[in-house]
């Protein structure tokens, strides 16, 4: 009988334990792990240089129970991370927006960080082991994988959620699910749009700035950033930032590809031009100010004919060559799904669990990490999280196992 076992050696279920084993030496930890090795999401992260926190770790950064976000990180904050993360040899760097970073800038430095660490505290890992079942027994629980049944006084669900392709897991949801826990619909976030694609196929490869706004039934977000038109739709982060709007249904993107202009700026700049370059063809109009490809899509979508010369171009369209600049519209019709996705919205329902992450329908029963109903912006956000539940996690396994 181990003393905790934990169901997955990514984020979480590493952190959590090297912290249990850093203050509990004499507690056996094991950590089961479907894959060949451990971390393999968190080695892909931040583009393979881990986006490990944020040094603004706000509560308005997470969706889904956001309340209970609020209370893990106000458990273990910036500071703690950083201590902790320092304690292991891993030195912060910081970026635009309070992104955080390895030194190192490589996120296998951090799954080697932790690894170590948990190796020469003793936790005992078992790769290649696929947990498919957590029953509740007189004694603790028993976690059954395919070759064998293990007991465990307790049990942490660490498996993560269903993002990023194969490196994604639902087995967390089946688990919890089975003792009791609701799970709130699970959708992909943080990540690329589908559009209707006549216009964006015109202008795939290029990269704008522009403020995207994105509107569907589930509300209204503003995001400012580089946008990446695709054969499919749109990408680059402000979009995986507004991403999770979409499962509201009836979703438009709307890019400001000036926004340092207001329209009736932009109105004049066009007449200056047309007026300036009379003779020139009217789909170099926007040469210099725009890109050319866009330039030339955008006039074309404002109805004006290319074999005009720019002195030709008509009042009216003036106003609404203006009008797209400061609203170029898409409609989403989907998202790239789970493959693509860096974090799963929703999960198990936060209001089941106690502040340590221990599961109010099975005393002994934790879950930490992406299972549960807590996804965050971009920007270091969710490892965040997932380190946070981890120590909130660690606090609570101790003091049940002293209550016993
Ligand atoms: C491409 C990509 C880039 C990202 N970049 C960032 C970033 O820079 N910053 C950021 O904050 N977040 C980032 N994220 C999100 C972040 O990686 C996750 O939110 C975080 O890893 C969740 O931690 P976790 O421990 O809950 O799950 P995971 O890290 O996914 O770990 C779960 C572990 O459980 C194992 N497992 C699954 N099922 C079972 C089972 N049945 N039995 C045993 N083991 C099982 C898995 O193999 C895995 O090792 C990114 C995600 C992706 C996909």
């Amino acid at each position: 009988m181990t003393d905790v076992l934990i169901i997955g050696g990514g984020a979480a279920g590493l952190s959590l334990a090297v912290m249990l084993k850093s203050d509990r030496p004499d507690l056996t930890v094991t950590v089961l792990e479907r894959a060949d090795r451990v971390g393999k999401k968190l080695a892909t992260t931040g583009n393979g240089r881990c986006n490990i926190t944020n040094t603004a770790l706000n509560p308005e950064r997470y969706h889904g129970d956001r309340d209970f976000a609020a209370d893990i990180l106000l458990q273990f904050g910036f500071e703690n991370q950083k201590a902790f993360f320092e304690s292991l040899g891993v030195l912060f760097c910081e970026e635009d927006g309070g992104k955080v970073y390895p030194r190192s800038l490589q996120a296998t430095s951090v799954v080697d960080a932790l690894r170590f660490k948990a190796d020469e505290l003793g936790v005992i890992t078992m790769l290649n082991t696929a947990v498919q079942q957590v029953k509740r027994e007189a004694e603790g629980f028993a976690v059954v994988c395919a070759d064998k049944t293990l007991k465990a006084n307790t049990v942490v669900v660490a498996v993560g959620g269903q993002a990023g392709g194969k490196l994604g897991s639902a087995d967390g949801y089946s688990v919890l699910k089975s003792m009791g826990h609701k799970i709130e619909k699970v959708f992909p976030s943080a990540v690329q749009l589908k559009t209707v694609t006549d216009v964006v196929r015109q202008l795939k490869g290029i990269k704008v700035d522009a403020l995207v706004t994105a509107r569907s039934d589930s509300g209204l977000r503003t995001e400012f950033g580089e946008v990446l038109f695709c054969d499919y739709g749109l990408s680059g982060p402000p979009v995986l930032q507004v991403s999770r709007l979409y499962e509201g249904g009836n979703m438009t993107v709307s890019l400001d590809l000036v926004p340092d202009m207001s329209e009736d700026e932009v109105k004049q700049e066009i007449l200056r031009r047309c007026e300036a370059f009379s003779n020139r063809s009217a789909g170099d109009m926007l040469t210099g100010f725009l890109h050319r490809r866009l330039g030339q899509v955008i006039l074309k979508c404002s109805g004006v004919d290319l074999n005009l010369t720019c002195g030709e171009i008509p009042p009216k369209a003036v106003l609404r060559i203006a009008k797209m600049l400061k609203a170029f519209d898409f409609k989403a019709v989907g998202t790239t799904g789970f493959e693509n996705a860096q974090v799963t919205a929703g999960g198990a329902q936060c209001a089941q669990f106690f502040k340590t992450c221990m599961s109010k329908k099975a005393k002994g029963l934790f879950a930490v990490g992406e299972v549960l109903n807590v996804d965050g912006d971009c920007g270091g956000f969710n490892l965040a999280f997932a380190w946070g539940s981890a120590f909130a996690a660690k606090n609570g396994i101790i003091e049940y196992l002293g209550s016993r």
